[in-house]
């Protein structure tokens, strides 16, 4: 487990944190370094297709390789990337990363293979947007429909006539996009059929609901019900028990992720599972 006080002293930053000013400045200085000294590193979820049970695609989720912490987790440390825009160099490396590797996959035969990039607000709204991906995919080789890129709701609402905008820009790329964690945001109905997006993440806290409460199964069964209405596909997130699974599929959910399937992991451990393109699910406190 990673230590709260690095031993120089860091103090990791969270969001509903007050830290003082050194800390931040420690930790902003410690960030800097990260991505000078090729401490960020992706790990990748498997994405299973119900029907089929076949991998259809990937997550990637970055981690810090931290010199003394070991690995730490986005939460301690995206949001004051954030806000010192950070984010913008690390997101590029993100999404450069990702689309090397998957196209990589997809060159030793793995398949076609669709990974999915999570962005940040900063870098939704930076007017480059458009073309930063452009040119990863260009220098990449990946195809845009192998990308799926992640927003939110609240991404999507700090301007919306913008963000439809830029959605429709990477859409007309061949990108599909996606809404990360529905349910949890603060966007109505009305503005979803606006929204030119093709994938529906439920958020986990939805999944984990499913079962010991009627009305949390029925809140699962309306967000797959709506989605299949307005022609999206839906993938279930944070799935971990054969209960939450059975209930999805009955519910005609599209696709799973979640340890049931797999923690995400690094590209030693995800590769074996691509290679052989299916997985069968598993509880891990069975
Ligand atoms: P997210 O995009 O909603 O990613 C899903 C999170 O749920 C991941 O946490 C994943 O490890 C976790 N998860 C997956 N399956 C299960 C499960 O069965 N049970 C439970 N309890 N959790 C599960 P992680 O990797 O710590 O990432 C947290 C958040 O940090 C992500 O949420 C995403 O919002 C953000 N993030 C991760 N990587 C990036 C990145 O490269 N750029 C940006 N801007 N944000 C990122
Ligand atoms: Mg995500
Ligand atoms: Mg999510
Ligand atoms: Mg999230």
């Amino acid at each position: 487990r990673a230590k709260e006080t690095g031993r120089n002293g860091v103090q990791f930053y969270a969001p509903h944190m007050n830290a003082h000013a050194t800390d931040r400045l420690a930790l902003e200085g410690a960030l800097r370094g990260a991505l000078r000294n090729d401490q960020f590193e992706l790990y990748f979820q498997p994405q299973v297709d119900l029907g089929s049970g076949r991998v259809v695609g990937t997550e990637a989720l970055i981690r810090w390789r931290h010199p003394h912490l070991g690995t730490v987790r986005p939460d301690r440390f995206i949001a004051l990337a954030e806000e010192t825009g950070l984010i913008v160099p690390i997101g590029a490396w993100v999404l450069r990363t990702a689309c090397r590797q998957n196209q990589h996959w997809q060159r030793a035969g793995f398949g076609p293979l669709r990974v999915g990039v999570n962005l940040s607000a900063r870098q939704f709204s930076e007017p480059d947007l458009v073309q930063t991906v452009q040119r990863v995919l260009d220098e990449t080789g990946l195809g845009a429909d192998s990308l799926e890129i992640e927003l939110t709701e609240s991404m999507m609402m700090a301007d919306v006539e913008s963000a439809i905008d830029t959605m429709r820009c990477l859409k007309a790329m061949g990108v599909t996009l996606s809404i990360d964690d529905f349910g949890t945001g603060y966007s109505s109905l009305a503005y979803l059929k606006r929204f030119p997006v093709d994938v529906l993440k439920i958020d986990q806290s939805f999944v984990r609901d499913i079962v010991g409460s009627p009305d949390g199964a029925a809140m699962v069964d309306a967000i797959i019900s709506l989605a299949h209405g307005l022609r999206m596909h839906v993938i279930a997130e944070g799935v971990e028990t054969l209960a939450q699974l059975d209930y999805l599929r009955g519910c005609g959910c599209d696709e799973v992720q979640g340890h049931i399937y797999g923690r995400p992991g690094r590209v030693e451990d995800v590769e074996p599972l691509l290679r052989m393109g299916w997985m069968e699910p598993t509880p891990e406190h069975a």
